[in-house]
């Protein structure tokens, strides 16, 4: 069994955060260090860790986090100015957190998509 992260506690509710949508499938909550004006963690409520641990059975949990971001970026009027979605997958993309999550950053220009290397 994987290892659950503070991303489950968040979404049974057993710690403050500040959720903006939950259902059955997904919650979605602010990050708590926000890289943007907006910026909204979307997850599955069940725990995948990675996009490596992904199967067909996440599918209807995966399609709802892609509706759930398009509403949550309505209902922030980020849709007009443009927005991004991120998800971070093992070492070298940074994933901090092994619970499988979908950023949502906007209100801003977010600059090219990566930073030149060095
Ligand atoms: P990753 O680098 O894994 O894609 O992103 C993890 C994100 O989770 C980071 O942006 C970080 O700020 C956020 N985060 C980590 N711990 C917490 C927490 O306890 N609450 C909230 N709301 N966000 C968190």
């Amino acid at each position: 069994m994987p290892e659950e992260t503070i991303f489950s506690k968040i979404i049974r509710r057993e710690i403050p955060s500040d959720i903006v949508y939950q259902d059955d499938l997904v919650t979605a909550f602010r990050d708590v260090s926000p890289q943007a004006p907006t910026h909204v963690l979307i997850v599955p409520n069940h725990l995948i860790p990675t996009m490596a641990d992904v199967a067909a059975d996440d599918e209807p949990a995966l399609g709802r986090m892609m509706s759930v971001a398009a509403r949550i970026a309505d209902e922030e009027g980020i849709v007009d100015d443009g927005y991004r979605l991120i998800v971070n997958c093992g070492r070298n993309a940074g994933q901090e957190v092994f619970h499988l999550h979908m950023h949502l950053l906007g209100g801003r220009a977010l600059g090219p998509m990566l930073r030149p290397q060095v």
